[in-house]
């Protein structure tokens, strides 16, 4: 089977023939339907710092939707036919502990596409836990591939305890910043403007056609003073909460000062330096830095809900949908910010 995979320490991916993986007991065999590029995995292709960890060769992709075609004798949550996305950092169910049922303990758990063999191949093993969702009807294989990014905004936005009527930005038109603004729109909020730079120019196309009130471009326009302008010299002349999704340390500054006093700056993107702030900024304006990172197992049948809803609509961001054996097309195409998101099918 073909599949996309990670095997230097060095900027690029390969195209390999593997075999398909064996079933265990306790595994599901999914044959993928639609594999979605994450940002994280532009930056394992581009092999920015922060990586160094992964065990090379690894196959890549936690991003995914997919058929099951096989299971082990043990499995209980998942069918042959049924259409599923799932969890990408699960049990191992082979070690000890997981085969007494503390899979919670389990020191060699399974990470999609960064310790384990990922989604970005024909057939993708998985272990038949708790982490497997079925695909409501109505939700295409498309939509679904896209439920762990939405689960990623879904709880930034938690986080921020965002209340109806609300002003926030988001700073990157990425894929997740692009899913923020949506759930922030679902949310009640009363304006969100959406900010990036020229680079940014079809991004920010789609973050229109997304329903952003005010799109600016950093390049052009002082989004602090933007934001004052937006809040309206309401109280602390700043909006309520700022989502951090650029990953470039230069705009945590930038998210404290457009926030108001005893505002929220959610930080969502992955920096690849650190970054400088004034904390007496942060200590006078009793304003909060919250790290979003991930979702909790919950919030995934409630993206599913949200993508069947219909109040949130994955398939504008969609760019782009290529074959396996285009990877390195596809991660260019994500890398240059030409695409919004890119899918593989194979
Ligand atoms: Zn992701
Ligand atoms: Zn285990």
């Amino acid at each position: 089977m073909k599949a996309i995979v990670k095997t230097k320490k060095a900027p690029g991916v390969e195209v390999r023939d593997l075999p398909v993986p064996e079933v265990g007991d306790a595994d599901i065999l999914v044959k993928l339907r639609c594999g979605s590029v994450c940002g994280s995995d532009v930056h394992i292709y581009e092999w920015t710092a922060g990586y160094d960890w992964m065990p090379l060769p690894v196959t890549l992709g936690h991003e995914f939707s997919g058929e099951v075609v096989k299971i082990g004798p043990q499995v209980r949550t998942a069918a042959v036919g049924d259409r599923i996305t799932a969890l990408p950092v699960m049990p191992c169910s082979r070690c000890d502990l997981c085969r007494i049922g503390k899979g919670d303990a389990c020191g060699s758990k399974i990470v999609l596409g960064l310790l384990s063999p990922g989604a970005f191949s024909e057939y993708v093993r998985i272990t038949a836990g708790a982490g497997i969702f079925k695909i409501p009807e109505g939700v295409s294989d498309e939509a679904a591939s896209l439920c762990e990014p939405l689960a990623v905004a879904m709880n930034a936005v938690e986080l921020a305890g965002i209340k109806p009527g609300q002003k926030a930005a988001v700073l990157g038109p990425g894929p997740i910043g692009l899913l923020t603004l949506q759930v922030l729109k679902a949310s009640g909020t009363s304006a969100v403007m959406v900010a990036g730079t020229g680079a940014d120019r079809k991004r920010l196309a789609v973050a229109r056609k997304l329903g952003a009130d005010i799109i600016l471009n950093v390049e052009k326009e002082d989004p602090v003073k933007k934001a004052a302008e937006i809040a309206g010299g309401g109280f602390g002349g700043g909006l309520d909460v700022v989502f951090e999704a650029t990953g470039n340390p230069k705009s945590i500054p930038q998210a404290i000062g457009m926030v108001r006093g005893g505002g929220k700056v959610v930080l969502i993107g992955i920096h690849p330096t650190t970054a400088e702030f004034s904390p007496t900024d942060l200590v006078r304006g009793r304003k909060s830095l919250i790290g979003a990172y991930a979702y909790e197992p919950d919030t995934w049948p409630r993206a599913l809900a949200l993508l069947a809803s219909g109040r949130i609509e994955v398939e504008p961001m969609i760019t782009h949908k290529l074959p396996l054996s285009k990877a390195t097309k596809g991660f260019e195409l994500a890398a240059s910010k030409e695409a919004a998101k890119v899918l593989f099918i194979p």
